[in-house]
């Protein structure tokens, strides 16, 4: 479910083309490996034919939500709609006339599919390009594809209204949440890479999050699919949105680091991710700032001299040497 009581999810992106020339297993076994790391919805681009096929045939075999996105050619939506997928993103505006519109819709409502309409600051209909005020701009274009689709008595709508920068993104967001209630999909579009787009989305999603506006959520960044999950997660969270595991306090290391923080995060991180109990976890580099808050934290780890101390609740439980520390970690975090 999106919208009203449900929720705030996480969404990304399949990047790729899908091709017939990658296996429908190895195709699953990396759908599944991004519902494990708390991907809620995934939506694919479906360019063709042969896309719109295997979408449909990853649909019957997968619990996660499928959306496919379609773009100008209506007949991929139709052959989508033949499948069970959760939505379907279009731009009403640029899949032919009313009567193509009209049939994808009739579809759509008979299949109990929702559509999000997806309006980018970057792509507005030719009347409101030239437009000073663009956030106004986005939710006129919106809309007109609102009437277009209410006029067939389709409700089942859902609105994207994207820029590629903070300000307009928050801006058309608000000016639309202020007159409809339609739930919404947010994020800012084309926000760059992995740092920088997670700085944008963080600004744009808070400002929108903390006023009530949003229903679920997508990063887009230039990066993995995987990032965009856990940027989009660690948002939700650190808003207090959602909860959906631990809550990672690690040093940013200095001239007195006795232990390798870094390596030891990126051993365990892909571990955390699948851990689903609140609890917070602390991963300090020296025995001068580490025990204070290694001690605070449910588990806490801290490097000392040559060895590893380990913290549960503010006692120190077990001592291990660097290389043992990673399984003993394990261990420990089993125990909560
Ligand atoms: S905890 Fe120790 S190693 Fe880490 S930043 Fe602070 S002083 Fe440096």
């Amino acid at each position: 479910m999106v919208g009203g009581d449900a929720p705030i999810s996480v969404q990304t992106m399949w990047k790729r083309p899908l091709s017939s020339a990658r296996s429908l297993e190895q195709t699953l076994a990396q759908i599944h490996s991004l519902e494990e790391i708390g991907c809620e919805i995934l939506r694919f681009s479906v360019p063709d034919l042969e896309s719109a096929e295997l979408l449909g045939r990853l649909t019957t075999q997968c619990t996660l939500p499928l959306v496919a996105d379609i773009h100008f050619d209506h007949r991929l939506a139709l052959r989508c709609l033949d499948f069970p997928v959760a939505k379907i993103r279009i731009n009403p505006g640029n899949i032919g006339g009313e009567d193509k519109v009209e049939e994808l819709v009739r579809k759509a409502a008979d299949k109990g599919v929702p559509l999000r309409i997806g309006v980018n600051a970057g792509s507005l209909p030719k009347g409101l390009r030239q437009e000073k005020d663009v956030a106004r701009a986005m939710v006129k274009a919106a809309e007109g594809e609102m009437s277009l689709l209410e006029k067939l008595n389709y409700r089942q709508m859902i609105f994207s209204l994207k820029a590629a920068d903070v300000d307009t993104t928050v801006e058309a967001n608000l000016l639309f949440s202020g007159s409809y209630e339609y739930p919404l999909h947010i994020g800012v579009t084309e926000a760059g890479p992995l740092v920088q787009g997670t700085v944008k989305n963080t600004l744009a999603l808070s400002r929108l999050l903390e006023n009530g506006v949003g229903d679920t959520i997508r990063i887009s960044l230039s990066d993995s699919p995987e990032n965009e999950i856990i940027a989009g997660r660690s948002i939700l969270q650190n808003l207090g949105l959602r909860s959906f595991g631990p809550d990672l306090i690690s040093c940013p290391t200095c001239g007195r680091t006795v232990f390798d923080v870094t390596g030891f995060l990126e051993k365990v991180q892909p571990y955390l991710r699948r851990i689903h109990k609140n609890i917070t976890v602390a991963i300090m580099g020296c025995p001068v700032n580490g025990p204070g808050e290694a001690k605070r934290a449910d588990l806490g780890v801290t490097g000392a001299n040559d060895q590893v101390v380990f913290f549960k609740k503010g006692k120190i439980i077990r001592r291990e040497s660097a290389d043992h520390a990673i399984e003993a970690f394990k261990e420990e975090l089993e125990k909560f």
